[in-house]
């Protein structure tokens, strides 16, 4: 039997084709992919397309796109060998880290991928996003699993894993960087594949499950020079927040004024969670290192060691939306659930 993948198209720029008549940029149909992108026929695959109803420029996405994403893959999981979610690029590293968390016992590939300049552009890159997208999403091993059984991004060459990707150019075909992790496939005349990075599911043979509670209500607090004390305890001591990313200066430095760690300790007493990520797009949080760090730690902030903000805020959403209590959440944000975070082991 042919492998079989299922394109689903939220909207974004891939999708969009000049119209003849008043040369606007319009969706297109995407039941007619084959015409769009002959070179599609060209697999031995089965594909199936699901178009949303309402196309989302993907700046508009909510956490309940995420939950019909994860629907629509739960209700066709068995039919198909994996899924491509066509989106827009704006926040596609966003729902590609919330899928990641959302769907547990995943053993097929879900690869997320969009362009830069619509399909039907004569320079388009979603041509060749789609081409690999499909090829990697269908990609098998010799026993039948999945090469890739992971939610990831496919852009400009490289295969990234989801939630360890942020949007880093607004130009370039590169669109996507994945620093603190090295790609899982790269595509030139072969597509190559990386074993060391791709990670297997953690029940072989367990059965996909969804888990759709979000809870939204986390916050991200930038620090900068000149922040005000009004700002941070707006942020922070928001009645409306159960959890706030502080993103800090390298190693995961902030001020050492009294009045902005007081903030921190009180905010940490009311039972927020406090995360520490860095403002750096690459590296990881090192409390320890530097007394600024070390005066955040005292403060009650846990670390996100390498996460990107993304994976973080989708983290949060899920593990707060678990119904898990406080410390168990705590204890969950230090552990390597989907790949999302480098953990260091101290040596044996
Ligand atoms: N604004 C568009 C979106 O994210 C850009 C794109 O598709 O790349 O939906």
């Amino acid at each position: 039997m042919k492998p079989s993948v299922l394109i689903i198209y939220t909207g974004g720029t891939i999708g969009m084709k000049v119209d003849p008549h008043d040369q606007v940029l319009k969706p297109f149909d995407f039941s007619q992919i084959h015409d769009a992108v002959p070179e599609l026929g060209k697999f031995s695959l089965h594909i199936d397309t699901h178009t949303f109803s309402k196309l989302i420029d993907s700046s508009d996405i909510e956490p309940s796109v995420w939950c019909q994403l994860a629907c629509i893959i739960r209700d066709n999981y068995d039919s198909y060998d994996g899924f491509v979610v066509l989106h827009g690029t704006d926040t596609m590293a966003y729902s590609a880290s919330a899928l990641s968390f959302m769907l547990d016992g995943l053993a097929k590939p879900v690869v997320f991928t969009g362009s830069q300049l619509p399909i039907g552009a004569p320079r388009t890159d979603g041509r060749e996003n789609l081409i690999s997208a499909v090829e990697i999403a269908s990609a098998k091993n010799e026993d039948g699993s999945a090469r890739v059984p992971e939610v990831c991004i496919f852009f400009g060459e490289q295969l990234m894993r989801g939630n360890r990707t942020t949007k880093a150019n607004a130009e370039s075909f590169r669109a996507f960087v994945s620093p603190n992790c090295p790609p899982l496939a790269s595509s030139g005349i072969n597509i190559r594949y990386d074993d060391r990075v791709i990670r297997l599911p953690e029940t072989p043979n367990a059965a996909l499950s969804v888990n759709l509670g979000l809870d939204t209500r986390v916050s991200i607090l930038k620090i900068h020079p000149g922040i005000t004390p009004q700002v941070v305890k707006n942020i922070l001591l928001g009645p409306e927040t159960r959890a706030v990313i502080i993103e800090t200066y390298g190693a995961g430095n902030a001020p050492s004024k009294e009045w902005f760690l007081d903030t921190v300790r009180e905010a940490a007493a009311m039972g927020k969670l406090l995360v520490n990520i860095t403002q750096c797009p690459a590296g990881a949080v090192d409390m320890d290192l530097y007394a600024t760090g070390k005066n955040m730690k005292d403060a009650g902030v846990i670390s996100g060691h390498d996460s990107t903000t993304e994976a973080m805020l989708a983290k949060l959403f899920h593990l707060l939306g678990s119904g898990l209590d406080a410390e168990s959440i705590k204890q969950a944000l230090e552990r390597d659930l989907k790949g999302e975070i480098t953990v260091m082991h101290a040596c044996e």
